[in-house]
């Protein structure tokens, strides 16, 4: 067995809390948009330098809210208005999230 070992801080991952620590300093913004013929989106804004940890987070929320979406670039687009679940599942898994 070989233990991986975080590029951060060098501790072995199991006991490292880097990506712990990268979501409580990392605000994610989440806010509304209106896309062509008036359709509603939901925008969350604060990846943009984490550009997997997006797609992955894009990943679960489309799952989560049974919607289509995106997390392109660092941004995450998800059709239809799901401020609140949204808001609500990042701040579960220990982002620190704020409504726009
Ligand atoms: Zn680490």
């Amino acid at each position: 067995m070989s233990a991986e070992i975080c590029s951060t801080c060098g501790l072995p991952k199991e006991i490292c809390v880097c990506e712990d620590l990268g979501r409580e300093t990392t605000v994610l913004t989440v806010g509304m948009d209106t896309r062509r013929y008036g359709k509603a989106v939901t925008v969350v804004r604060g990846l943009e330098a984490n550009v997997d940890e997006a797609e992955k987070l894009a990943r679960d929320l489309k799952k989560a809210l049974a919607t289509g979406g995106s997390g392109k670039a660092g941004v995450i687009v998800l059709q239809g208005d799901h401020r609140k679940e949204a808001a609500r599942i990042l701040a579960d898994k220990g982002y620190r999230v704020q409504t726009a």
